[in-house]
């Protein structure tokens, strides 16, 4: 069911989330939850969703990209449930790009973060994995796990100037990013 989407400013997206018990994953509430989360993120037309973002403090994350291609890069995740995840850096070399989140409607903010990463997570099979991660898909790994800890992509833009309008970064970065 497509949940509303907490915004900016509600407690929930400022809390570390609950871990997830192994013992839940085959209840009916569990598979209620992912589906209310994959319907919220198709709702929204996003590429990924956290659990406290539809209202729900757990360390669960989705993120599907099937066959995305951003900035040259061809990216290509099935529909991966994240619980419980543990990000490892392995590369502190930082990469930008232009965030937009559901919790933040209308803004887009430019973001650098380390560029090469590894999570290790349970997905929605309640199996153990481990996924190595570069570029934008590293990004948006980052910027999905870091809902279950208290943070927003807002936190982490350097430049406060690299903060816009939706419209804005249509009008004036998208063009140039074509030109460039
Ligand atoms: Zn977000």
């Amino acid at each position: 069911m497509n949940k509303e989407i907490c915004l900016m400013g509600n407690p929930i997206l400022r809390t570390t989330a609950e871990k997830i018990d192994m013992s839940e994953l085959n209840t009916p509430e569990f598979k209620a939850l992912l589906e209310d989360m994959f319907d919220s993120m198709k709702a929204s037309g996003g590429i990924g969703i956290a659990a406290p973002q539809i209202g729900i403090s757990k360390q669960l994350a989705l993120i599907e990209l099937n066959g995305v291609n951003r900035y040259n890069e061809f990216i290509d995740l099935p529909l991966t449930a994240f619980i419980n995840p543990v990000i490892e850096i392995l590369d502190e070399a930082t990469q930008g790009y232009w965030e937009g989140c559901l919790s933040v409607p209308g803004l887009r903010g430019f973001v650098e973060r380390p560029r090469h990463i590894k999570v290790s997570f349970v997905n929605q099979h309640g199996e153990d994995q481990s996924l190595e991660a570069e570029g934008f898909l590293a990004t948006v790994i980052q910027h999905e796990l870091d809902h279950l800890f208290g943070n927003l992509y807002v936190d982490r833009i350097n430049d406060p100037k690299l903060l816009m309008y939706q419209s804005e970064y249509d009008k004036y970065i998208i063009q140039k990013a074509t030109m460039d």
